[in-house]
């Protein structure tokens, strides 16, 4: 843990981000009095202090309503700071804004292109000394561009001090994965190869690239979803128990985790794109890029030697929904239904839209026959009150716990996964709009029953 902060500053304060995530989160913060602090936002427009409040609470009233009281604790806390980040005077006037604060938390919703600028100009004014510094994706296009901004910031930061982040990693059911398994005595004994035949994690949107077309056709699915929060995910489904309650300890086990991924070859990824993608504004004629992923991952561990982790995103695809599959092996003889009836055992997480986990059983169904069906058992649970990720590592930033934030180490690793199918790949499959992607997708997978794909109805995959 490094200190409290005692001041936030919001680079990049007018942009999109601010206005769809970060100002609901202060007003959720604010409403559990966990934001007593100034905050000083930070962008080029010519605003004042009261347009920025009157920003806030458009972007509030646009994003699940405006809490008066709430916002009545924030408001006054706003300050604007106008200036650009290549320019010194910038940085000396968030300097008078700061006084006295001692801890400041520099928060980078800005364009990657200028965390570099930023960071040295907050160290040429002397902001960075006691400060933190929030992060936001992407951090890198590969792994060594990763490793440079590493370099960047630990040239002026501890690591402690630094929170990069993964907002996967503050959704509730995504913490839930951890949590369940290491709260529950029933899943450990059955958590390992011996039990587990393969893990499937889908991340699956219906809709397209909404205009994004220039920033997409730079990502690409694997650079925008699998290596940082697909990879959580499966890091979360497959690290050793932390040792001790401190968040640190958790934060370990998954940077271990990280360091047994083996990296991606060729044969184990299928890479798609949705037909029409080509003619969205802002995309290449030509583009190879892949809307689709489907990958097969190996962990190096004796927990999960032999078990593939197989993950798939992808755009324009029949449903949106994000869901992990856990398939356990099958009984070793079939004694009571014909060979191969059924599809066997499994657990089955929903991540969103909703929350649910399951497990799938085999019972025998009514009559007279021993012969079984398949049923589920669905625990779900709604609490509309639960914390927004940003809400809560927002939170944890400004306390200075950095166990939902992605450590330099498991960055750097998960992009090693990733870096030998980011280029020189087949082109990408074609793939109708609606489908599951391209039909190569198929032989990524062994298991007999293929692909889960996910159903909105809560139903059996
Ligand atoms: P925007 O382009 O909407 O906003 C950029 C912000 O940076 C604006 O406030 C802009 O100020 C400011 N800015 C840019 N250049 C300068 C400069 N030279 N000097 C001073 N201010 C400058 O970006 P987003 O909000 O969409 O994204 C911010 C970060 O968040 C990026 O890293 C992005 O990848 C990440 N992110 C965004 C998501 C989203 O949904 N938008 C989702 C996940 C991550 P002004 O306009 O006043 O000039």
């Amino acid at each position: 843990m490094t200190q409290r902060a005692d001041a936030l500053v919001l680079f990049g304060v007018t942009g999109d981000l601010a206005f769809k995530q970060i100002f609901p989160a202060l007003q959720r913060l604010a409403r559990a009095g966990a934001l007593d602090m100034p905050v000083v936002g930070v962008a080029r427009s010519a605003w004042t202090d009261a347009e920025l409040r009157a920003h806030a609470r458009e972007s509030l009233a646009a994003h699940g309503g405006v809490d008066e009281a709430a916002l009545a604790r924030l408001a006054p806390r706003l300050r604007y700071v106008e200036g650009d980040y290549q320019d010194p005077a910038t940085f000396a006037r968030i300097g008078a804004a700061l006084a006295p604060a001692m801890h400041p938390l520099h928060y980078l919703a800005i364009p990657p292109s200028l965390f570099a600028t930023v960071v040295e100009g907050l160290v040429a004014a002397g902001c960075a000394n006691g400060a933190s510094v929030v992060v936001e994706k992407p951090f890198g296009h590969d792994l060594a561009s990763a490793q440079a901004l590493n370099a960047m910031l630990h040239r002026y930061f501890p690591e402690t001090a630094i929170f990069r982040i993964d907002h996967y990693l503050g959704k509730e059911p995504v913490e839930n994965l951890l949590y369940f398994r290491f709260a529950n005595a029933f899943v450990e004994p059955i958590w390992n190869r011996d039990h587990i035949a393969s893990v499937q994690i889908t991340m699956a949107e219906a809709f397209g690239i909404e205009g994004r077309g220039r920033f997409y056709d730079e990502v690409g699915a694997i650079r925008d979803v699998v290596q940082n929060h697909l990879l959580q995910v499966a890091a979360l489904l497959a690290m050793e128990a932390p040792i001790q309650r401190s968040p640190e300890t958790a934060r370990d086990e998954r940077n271990r985790l990280f360091r047994a991924m083996r990296p991606l070859t060729a044969r184990d990824v299928v890479r798609g794109q949705f037909a029409g993608y080509r003619d969205e504004p802002g995309v290449a004629a030509g583009s190879q890029m892949e809307t689709f992923a489907a990958l097969r991952l190996m962990i190096d561990t004796w927990r999960w030697e032999g078990v593939p982790f197989y993950i798939r995103a992808g755009k324009k695809l029949p449903v949106t929904s994000t869901e992990v599959v856990v398939d356990l092996k099958r009984p070793p003889l079939t004694v009571f239904d014909p060979v191969n009836a059924g599809s066997g055992n499994r657990f089955r997480f929903r991540l969103s839209p909703d929350v649910f986990i399951s497990l799938q059983a085999r019972v025998k169904a009514p009559g007279e026959r021993m012969v079984g069906d398949d049923v589920e058992l669905i625990a779900r649970r709604q609490s509309p009150d639960q914390m927004t990720p940003y809400e809560k590592l927002i939170g944890d930033a400004l306390e200075g716990d950095a166990s939902l934030f992605a450590s330099s180490d498991s960055i750097e690793a998960a992009w090693r996964v990733v870096d030998p199918v980011l280029a020189g790949m087949p082109p990408p499959g074609v793939y109708a709009p609606g489908t599951w992607g391209p039909r190569d997708a198929a032989r990524v997978v062994a298991e007999p029953d293929g692909w889960h794909n996910p159903t909105l109805d809560g139903g059996t995959p």
